[in-house]
């Protein structure tokens, strides 16, 4: 069994280093688990957390023990009366090529609905992150602009097509020209300005005349800072995620206290500003699924991925997470279907 272990906790920027692939011998199942062969792993942002030990919403780690990450398997041996031999699932398996799962932590996935793999992007925890962080705190009514951040990515696309499903105006905001490209002509938002570009705070004004009633926030940073000034009033922020901030070591989050402008805009503006991680609205999950599987089906909603092969290319696809060298939902094929 191939798996990558945590080897330390990095500061500021992971290095191979930080990461220890080892293998070992394949575990047999207990009554009432069933033993997976892992076909896709899920690379995300939140995993930079989870090697950390800062206090945060979830556990860190431990240093030696598997990383931790949602994966699609074939079930190889089965003990578990719901599942057989050859059913592809749904498991947190995390970065390893086999490994054994309760059968009650797992889902069957169905195969003929979309390609396996969107069970882990816009048929799964990304897409559904978007469904509902946008609809339930972000509220966009028609009309309406939009703003997302990291839009070309795995949470971002799928915000920028829904706000779009529902009437809004949707703007991107992406690294790139290549990444800016694929926003507008692929995804069908209405408008994308490139982080990158040395004017970005002024061509971010320019692409939203009317000003920003929903920034979906993903990035933090100075994407925040150009978006801040140009929220309407009563405009709704639900922060999903502070990228540009996952790699910064201790007291770098430290700058000028902005803290006394930002109340002041919040209460003049009547802003909400709400952060969330998606499990909250878990209830959601079936609808939010249904929903998606639809607009799949009929071309409102487009995903891509980037797939990496083999478990051992995970740390370094992961390092280029962090820093925007993936083009859609990050992944890594570790077994052929
Ligand atoms: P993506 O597929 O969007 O990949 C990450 C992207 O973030 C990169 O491609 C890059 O896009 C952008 N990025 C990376 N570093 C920086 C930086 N320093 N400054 C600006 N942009 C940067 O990832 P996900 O869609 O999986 O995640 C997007 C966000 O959503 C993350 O913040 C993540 O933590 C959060 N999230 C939160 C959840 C929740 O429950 N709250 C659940 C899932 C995700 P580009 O090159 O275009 O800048």
């Amino acid at each position: 069994n191939r798996k990558v272990l945590l080897a330390s906790r990095p500061v500021g920027k992971p290095t191979v280093n930080d990461f220890k692939i080892t293998t070992d011998t394949v575990e047999v199942p207990d009554d009432g688990e069933v033993l997976l062969e892992i076909l896709y792993l899920s690379l995300d942002p939140y995993m930079r957390g989870r090697m950390s030990d800062a206090k945060s919403y979830a556990k860190p780690i431990e240093i030696g023990s598997v990383m931790e990450g949602g994966t699609v398997a074939r079930v190889k041996t089965s003990k578990h009366p719901k599942f057989k031999e050859g059913d592809i699932v749904l498991s947190h398996s995390g970065w390893q090529s086999y490994a054994i799962a309760k059968g009650d932590t797992v889902r069957k996935l169905d195969p003929s609905v979309a390609p396996i793999s969107t069970a882990l992007g816009v048929l799964g925890m990304t897409g559904f992150t978007a469904y509902a962080g946008l609809l339930t705190l972000g509220k966009p009514k028609p009309g309406e602009t939009v703003v997302v951040a990291a839009a070309s990515g795995a949470v971002g696309s799928v915000v920028g097509q829904i706000a779009r499903i529902k009437g809004a105006r949707a703007v991107g905001i992406a690294g790139g020209a290549e990444k800016c490209a694929f926003v507008k002509k692929e995804l069908g938002f209405d408008a994308v300005v490139d982080h990158h570009s040395a004017n970005f705070a002024a061509e971010l004004a320019e692409a939203c005349p009317q000003g920003i009633d929903v920034y979906f926030e993903n990035v933090g940073g100075k994407v925040w800072d150009a978006v801040f000034p140009l929220l309407n009033t009563f405009a709704r922020v639900p922060v999903c995620g502070l990228i540009a901030q996952y790699n910064q070591k201790p007291g770098e989050l430290a700058g000028p206290d902005r803290f006394p402008a930002t109340m002041r805009d919040i209460l003049t503006k009547s802003l909400t500003i709400r952060g969330f991680i998606q499990n909250e609205f878990v209830a959601q999950f079936p609808e939010f699924y249904q929903q998606a599987a639809g607009w799949i089906k009929d071309g409102a909603l487009r995903y891509r991925e980037d797939v990496v092969d083999g478990l051992d290319a995970a740390p370094e696809a992961f390092m280029g997470l962090l820093e925007g060298k993936n083009f859609g939902k990050l992944l890594v094929k570790v077994k052929d279907a």
